[in-house]
């Protein structure tokens, strides 16, 4: 009962130490080691549960971690293809007007012209110049000049918006280029009369009276595009020459005017 109890065996009185003696002493020692070895495995158990719950909370603390780092990592991310599609656009567009800036429209012009082939026709370029602009200036102020332009192009935009792939870009100053995919040379003046009209009616800031002049042509399949932007701007000299506010088409080394 001792021994069940974990209790010292009680000694067995004045007689002889016998084989019960010897045997008893021994199941004492045994119950003794089975107990320390319990509590050493106990002890090791406690060790074993504290370990693991240290182990966790470091995991939670390290999962707060990761899961924060990988949010700035996303934002990080985020914030890069941001800047990197605000790059690229700039880089393809025209701060004062926002339209397309003349490296893009260069592209998109060569781009259309290399689909042609040889000797196909059906690619029109519209080269449109302020008239004038320089008095606009000189009268009411650089920034009103601007103001100007970013009015123009805005027509010029809502004007063309309406057509399918019809490309309007700022190519310089106060000069703009429209680029038409599918569209022959008379379709061409017709849209490029239109715009001039368009413009001639418009009052900018409720005040301001600008026209254009307008110089039309079309690419043929396998020609230079450099050629054809030749033409436009020699079909816009003459349309200064006619008195400005006037279209007028190349066709060749011909040149004929619209209005
Ligand atoms: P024309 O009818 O023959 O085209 O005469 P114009 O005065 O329009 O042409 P000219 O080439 O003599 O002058 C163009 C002026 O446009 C000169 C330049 O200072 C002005 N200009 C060019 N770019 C800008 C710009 O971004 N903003 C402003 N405000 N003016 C500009
Ligand atoms: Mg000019
Ligand atoms: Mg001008």
């Amino acid at each position: 009962r001792a021994l069940a109890n974990n209790e010292q065996l009680p000694p067995r009185g004045n007689a002889p130490r016998d084989d019960f003696d010897n045997l008893a002493l021994e199941f004492d020692a045994m119950a003794g080691r089975l107990r320390l070895s319990a509590e050493q495995r106990e002890q090791a158990h406690a060790a074993v549960r504290e370990a693991n719950a240290h182990l966790e909370s470091r995991v939670t603390e390290r999962t707060l971690e990761l899961t924060e780092s990988n949010r700035k990592l996303r934002n990080e991310i985020e914030n890069r293809l941001h800047v990197e599609a605000l790059l690229a656009e700039a880089a393809l567009t025209d701060a004062l007007t926002g339209l397309l800036n003349r490296r893009a429209m260069m592209e998109m012009l060569e781009q259309a012209a290399s689909q042609l082939k040889p000797g196909e026709l059906g690619l029109s370029v519209i080269l449109a110049d302020v008239d004038h602009f320089k008095s606009i200036n000189d009268q009411y102020g650089h920034a009103a000049g601007d103001r100007v332009l970013a009015a123009v192009g805005g027509k010029l935009r809502d004007i063309c918006g309406g057509q399918q792939q019809v490309y309007v870009a700022r190519w310089g100053g106060e000069e703009f280029l429209i680029l038409m995919p599918h569209v022959r040379l008379a379709s061409a003046c017709k849209h490029a009369e239109h715009i001039r009209r368009e413009i001639n009616a418009t009052r900018i800031e409720d005040t301001l009276n600008v026209t254009i002049s307008l110089g039309v042509s079309e690419i043929v399949g396998g020609e230079d595009p450099d050629g054809c932007l030749r033409r436009c701007d020699q079909a816009l000299y003459k349309a200064k020459d006619a008195g400005r506010n006037t279209v007028v088409a190349a066709q060749g080394t011909l040149f004929a005017t619209m209005s």
